[in-house]
């Protein structure tokens, strides 16, 4: 089977995406990069995950070319393919409606650095792109526009994407960012956010570099 450790880990992370409720029904998407094959491997549309197959995974090339699978590719694989064209290390990308970054993208307003976690994107700020209908090239290419060079972009009235170096990487992403946004809605609530200058960013990007075990794939969920 084609790309067989990429479909069980699409499976797999679509689960726990559900479970954690970053996606509800059959929202949100993933997929996972080969760049020598020129290959991505992403979750099919509108099946729920854990009604997913291995076999339900459809192998594409980034240009919309079908190379292996029976089910239609999930609605957003544009989306996914923008990300891997234009951010050369991301080899994973996961697209969630999770509640609290849903809530800033319908006010079309950014993520910011109240908790330092937001450095994990590799930027201060998570912009917010002007929405545009799902499933469409608009879509995408107002999403990789106003992402600029971190790895994570709300979708205006629609939801989150975030890209990373492997699965576990982007989803851990995909949970903090959810985690930064409903942190950013409470203290809203209660007050005015205290939020960190370019220097303490800096520092706290820096410390990233380094953070976790030596040699180890990043701590994560
Ligand atoms: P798919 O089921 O086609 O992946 O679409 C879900 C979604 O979130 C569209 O933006
Ligand atoms: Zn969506």
């Amino acid at each position: 089977m084609l790309m067989k450790e990429e479909r069980e880990l699409i499976v797999e992370y679509g689960k726990k995406m559900s479970a954690a409720r970053l996606s509800t029904g059959t929202s949100g998407n993933i997929s996972i990069y080969d760049p020598e094959k020129g290959l991505m491997a992403i979750s099919p549309s509108g099946i729920d995950y854990f009604s997913t197959a291995p076999e339900d995974v459809v192998i594409m090339t980034l240009d919309a070319g079908i190379v292996d699978g029976s089910k239609k590719p999930s609605s957003e694989w544009g989306l996914h393919a923008a990300f891997y064209k234009h951010k050369p290390h991301a080899r994973a990308v996961v697209h969630t409606h999770s509640m609290y970054c849903t809530t800033f993208a319908v006010l079309g307003q950014p993520l910011r650095a109240v908790h330092y976690v937001i450095a994990d994107t590799g930027a201060a700020t998570v912009p917010c792109a002007p929405y545009r209908t799902f499933g469409t090239p608009e879509l995408a290419e107002a999403a990789i526009e106003a992402c600029g060079p971190g790895d994570a972009v709300l979708l205006g009235n629609h939801g989150l994407v975030v890209c990373g170096r492997d699965i576990r990487s982007a989803y851990s992403l995909a949970c903090n960012m959810e985690y930064l946004a409903e942190l950013q809605y409470r203290a809203m609530c209660i007050g005015q956010p205290n939020v960190l200058n370019d220097q303490q960013m800096a520092q706290a990007m820096e410390r990233f570099k380094t953070y976790g075990q030596s040699g180890s794939k990043k701590a994560g969920y």
